[in-house]
């Protein structure tokens, strides 16, 4: 029988929580395990745009913007509408720009246009979103080496293609874990301190309906976000909390709709950086929204009620000829002729023919556009939408399927300010820490994608542990 190792942390998944958590934990001589399910570090980073924000950093002073935690958390609890853990929305703000400059210090290639108000999410009252060149693998490239140093230096150990199974608990404390490698071999490794940074559960179907009860429509994951971690911790008492937290974007169009679909592209569908020409309607043919209302909650949530989830970006040809490109960015190799060989996007000779095409109520589709146009002539709408260059009259016509989805998920583990791991009685589950989307997103979020706030709080809280964990 292999001797069981001992270390002082082991860290389940080299993610965005993850590496930093082990990275800061060797810089202070930690013996590290770091187990990774996948053949290589980086987990959501390489699929994420990876928005950071914070206040208060020297990128930001240097830009001569004044911010302070105090205005990035008012703007938090705003835009998650109050739903957001105000204890971990103010330990995270408030150490962000530390996150911020130790990105800085090691290296990281920032965006030159960042800090920026961004308006793909509610936008905040402060330039201070950042983002790196290469959006997620940005921060894995700062990683990796500083991981690699380690583990040359035999601070760290790294396990890839290795899943964690459970957590090895003697009374009520964790003491170590078992994992099993590809090849089918279990291991057990024992430590001070147990980090859980394994991500969220979006790649786990079973999971996502159980928590969350709703459909998972967007394949937009690391698909080894099995929520692995979460079950482990919940198998020994941790609370699941947050379930019921649901966030949806305007902006994307999956590839099809056998759910959950992959993304294919962004559509520019933001009024401060596009105001729109088209018109957007439900699955029944109505429209629900005003296209311009500003405030992109609201625009999200409308869609949220709506059937499906769903709605159809409708236009004409002249619309289409004379707009702005209403597509922003491709997941996949860009088509020249998407109307002609995408599963999202229709054209037809006219309105019925187009509602038929789509699915739409054909006499509903038909008296909304009647009626759109009417109040385009008249410049007053029913939704108050004040934007409205163009009626839609001049065939052929055209609609883009854009499909709701959450990118993150928002059930996650309770975790205290000191990222330990709560149990169902409220005690903390002792040596069990968590960081990262396996705390789930309405930690931070709340029921709206709040920019960065994914990202950033998985890098702080992973660096936190790593460099506070053993002295608790
Ligand atoms: C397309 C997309 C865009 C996004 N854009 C943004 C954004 O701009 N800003 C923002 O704030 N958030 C964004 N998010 C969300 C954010 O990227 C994630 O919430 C965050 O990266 C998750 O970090 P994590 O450390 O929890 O998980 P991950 O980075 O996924 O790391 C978890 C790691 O654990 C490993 N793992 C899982 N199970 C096991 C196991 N059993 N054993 C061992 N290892 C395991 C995984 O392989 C992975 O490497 C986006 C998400 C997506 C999908």
């Amino acid at each position: 029988m292999t001797a069981i190792k001992s270390y002082d942390v082991i860290v389940i998944g080299a993610g965005t929580a993850g590496l930093p958590a082990a990275i800061c934990a060797a810089d202070r001589n930690a013996r590290v395990l770091v187990i990774e399910a996948a053949a290589d570090v980086g987990g959501t980073l390489h699929w994420s745009s990876a928005q950071m924000s914070g206040a208060g950093a020297r990128r930001q002073k240097a830009k001569g913007i004044d911010d302070h935690p105090d205005l990035h958390f008012a703007d938090v609890m705003r835009i998650s509408n109050g739903n957001a853990n105000p204890t971990l929305v103010r330990l995270a703000v408030d150490q962000a720009a530390g996150t911020l400059d130790w990105l800085d210090d090691i290296g990281f290639d920032w965006d030159p246009v960042t800090p920026s108000l961004f308006y793909g999410h509610q936008a905040y009252g402060r330039a201070r979103t950042y983002w790196g060149r290469d959006q997620g693998k940005s921060l894995i490239n700062v990683f990796r080496p500083a991981l690699e140093a380690h583990i040359r230096a035999g601070r760290v150990e790294l396990l890839l293609d290795t899943r964690f199974e459970s957590l090895v608990v003697e009374g009520d404390a964790v003491i170590g874990i078992t994992a099993r490698s590809a090849d089918g071999q279990v291991l057990t490794a024992h430590a001070k301190k147990v980090v859980l940074t394994s991500g969220g559960y979006a790649a786990n179907v079973a999971l996502y309906k159980e928590i969350q009860n709703r459909t998972q429509y967007q394949q937009a994951f690391c698909p080894t976000a099995r929520g692995d971690g979460l079950l482990a911790a919940r198998q020994a008492g941790a609370n699941v909390i947050n379930g019921h937290l649901y966030t949806i974007s305007t902006l994307t169009v999956l590839k099809d709709d056998t759910f959950p679909s992959p993304l294919s592209l962004r559509v520019n569908t933001i009024p401060q950086n596009r105001p729109p020409w088209e018109m957007w309607v439900n699955d029944r043919g109505e429209r629900f929204v005003a296209e311009d209302e500003p405030i992109i909650d609201n625009r999200e949530k409308a869609l949220e009620a709506q059937p499906g989830k769903r709605m159809w970006i409708i236009f004409d040809d002249v619309i289409r000829r004379e707009s702005p490109d209403i597509i922003m960015a491709w997941f996949e190799t860009p088509m020249a002729d998407p109307y002609a060989t995408h599963k999202a996007f229709f054209r037809a000779d006219s309105i019925e023919a187009l509602a038929g095409l789509c699915g739409l109520g054909v006499a509903a589709l038909t008296a909304e556009v009647e009626q759109y146009n009417r109040a385009q002539a008249a410049g007053a709408d029913r939704f108050g939408r004040k934007h409205m260059p163009r009626p839609i009259v001049q065939g052929p016509f055209y609609a883009i399927r854009q499909q709701g989805g959450a990118l993150s998920t928002t059930g996650g583990l309770a975790i205290d300010a000191h990222m330990r791991v709560l149990h169902t009685s409220g005690k903390p589950i002792p040596n069990l820490y968590a960081a990262g989307e396996v705390i789930g997103a309405g930690q931070t979020m709340g029921d709206a994608a709040v920019g960065g706030m994914m990202v950033t709080p998985a890098l702080t809280f992973g660096r936190l542990l790593g460099q506070t964990i053993l002295e608790w």
